[in-house]
């Protein structure tokens, strides 16, 4: 199977090419050029598979340049034993019909490890396949767990380098403190003066900037990206709605063949959602995608307007990895839903880099509406839920899947609980742990982190994740901060070829 861009129908590469490199040089996001099929025998097969063999299967049907041998050696490095267990992405059943996928076990508590434990795997094979020789830079923005997941997953990777980038307001306390204390020799943080935005179109100019590109050739070095728009960030994802759907027929929630399942997901950058888009475009029977935003509702407006505007006040809120108001993901919903029309795609990404605004047309609008229904909530919706959900279900969630489990509420009202439903879980509540328990026992909050750790742990019963009360002594070894024009000097000083 071969990769183009969304913004150029000529571009043709492979599936190793497309992650080795991250983002086409037109500027444009690599998509298969088919979207392959998941037949219902395939996903019988699935329930009587364990995850790791699931992913192996769906993989196996995207990155054709890989053999099935090289794609299990790859699964077996990412999950095996670093996920606290053979179930790596379980599925909860908290009552009325709403399964809450946890996809954050893996060793920085949020879901990004989902992909980000598997990347360093495919990407180092695939710079094998490609342009062997060369150190690869992986360059990351982060609005906090990205960052965090992209390092644990590099550290240490041979050819590789590892520099993040994340807004010095943005992250929580907890987030911040995993990132300056990541260990390894081949890692570099930075935080930078502006939101993520900014740290994201920052990266994003250094990537497609040929002159640095030169600069790096010269030492034997290429960028690659770990962010999500790469490939191998985007393939992995897709495995585990697939995975779920099987658990939920070994459930006996799903009882007859093609029995429709919806799936809400708390959505920043448009990745985890576009997935499980992916899954149900294969075969998966997914009736509604849900998306669910924080105050940052620039989604949920597109989804019931087909106008994205991100001429709108930035909020920063106690679900800070869905602080986005560029949601880079979306360019490939939108390339599919236009029919892959490379050009005008383009023409939508250039209005949109030139006045922050597009409006896509009357047939994409149509198919969104079909596919979509979205929702928002802010902070206070947000820790009620929490506190509801804690109350009525025994439950704990973070911040952002209490923005799930909000959204999922509203559309509930409107159209009933009838479908069953899958919840993304996008983080352990420990990550989030002074809002978590801001909602569920305030007069626990107070100043120190680690602290709320532990009283977070006896209001709640549920064990502090290793990961997150090992921080405590950690040393700090990255306080460097840089404004958003000084992002390329920092990097070729990190890497130690600055002139
Ligand atoms: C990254 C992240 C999200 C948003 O996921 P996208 O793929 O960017 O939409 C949601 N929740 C958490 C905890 C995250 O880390």
């Amino acid at each position: 199977m071969n990769y183009t861009s969304t913004r150029d129908s000529s571009v043709k590469v492979s599936a190793a090419y497309a992650i080795a490199t991250g983002i086409s040089p037109d500027g444009g996001l690599y998509v298969p050029e088919n979207i392959p099929e998941l037949t219902y025998d395939e996903l019988l097969a699935m329930t009587k598979a364990g995850y790791k063999e699931r992913a192996v299967s769906v993989l196996g049907k995207y990155l054709t340049d890989f053999t099935e041998e090289e794609l299990r050696e790859c699964v077996d490095g990412a999950y095996t034993g670093k996920f606290g267990g053979e179930d790596i992405a379980p599925v909860v059943d908290i009552a009325d019909n709403r399964f809450v996928l946890e996809l954050w076990h893996g060793p920085t508590c949020a879901f990004k490890d989902m992909a980000l434990q598997l990347l360093p795997h495919l990407l180092t094979r695939s710079v094998k396949k490609t342009c062997d020789g060369k150190e690869i830079v992986i360059l990351v923005a982060t609005s906090g767990d990205t960052g965090k997941a992209a390092l644990e997953g590099f550290k240490d990777v041979p050819g590789t380098r590892i520099i993040v980038f994340y807004p010095v307001e943005g992250v929580s306390a907890i987030q911040k403190r995993q990132m300056v204390t990541q260990e390894g020799g081949n890692v570099g943080v930075c935080a930078i003066n502006g939101n993520f935005d900014d740290a994201q179109t920052g990266v994003k100019k250094i990537f497609t900037n040929p002159e640095i590109a030169a600069e790096l050739a010269k030492h034997n070095m290429a960028f690659s990206s770990a962010n999500s728009i790469n490939w191998g960030r985007l393939a992995p994802q897709i495995v585990y709605y697939i995975s779920a759907y099987a658990d939920l027929m070994n459930k006996g929630v799903i009882k007859n063949r093609g029995e429709k399942v919806n799936v809400v997901v708390p959505t920043g950058n448009f990745g985890n959602i576009l997935a499980a888009y992916y899954a149900k475009k294969m075969g998966l029977p997914i009736g509604k995608l849900i998306c669910a935003s924080n105050s940052n509702n620039v989604l949920t407006d597109f989804i019931r307007t087909g106008v994205y505007d991100r001429n709108r006040k930035f909020y920063t809120t106690i679900s800070p990895s869905m602080d986005i108001l560029i949601s880079s993901n979306l360019e490939r919903l939108i390339y599919d839903l236009s029919g892959c029309d490379s050009a005008r795609v383009k023409g939508w990404m250039d209005s949109l880099a030139a006045t922050g605004r597009y409006e896509v047309d009357e047939d994409v609008k149509a198919k969104i509406s079909e596919l979509f229904w979205a929702g928002c909530c802010d902070d206070a919706c947000t820790q009620d839920t929490i506190k509801d959900v804690f109350v009525n279900e025994e439950y704990l969630s973070d911040t952002h899947t209490a923005v799930a489990l909000n959204v999922y509420e509203q559309y509930a009202s409107a159209f009933g609980r009838d479908v069953p439903t899958i919840i993304a879980s996008t983080a352990s509540p420990y990550k989030f742990a002074p809002a978590v328990l801001g909602a569920i026992a305030q007069d626990k909050v107070s100043e120190d982190e680690f602290d709320m750790l532990a009283a977070l742990n006896s209001v709640s019963g549920m064990e502090i994740p290793s990961p997150l009360a090992g921080l405590k002594g950690k040393e700090v070894r990255f306080d460097r901060v840089c404004d958003g024009c000084e992002m390329k000097e920092t990097v070729l000083d990190m890497l130690g070829i600055a002139e």
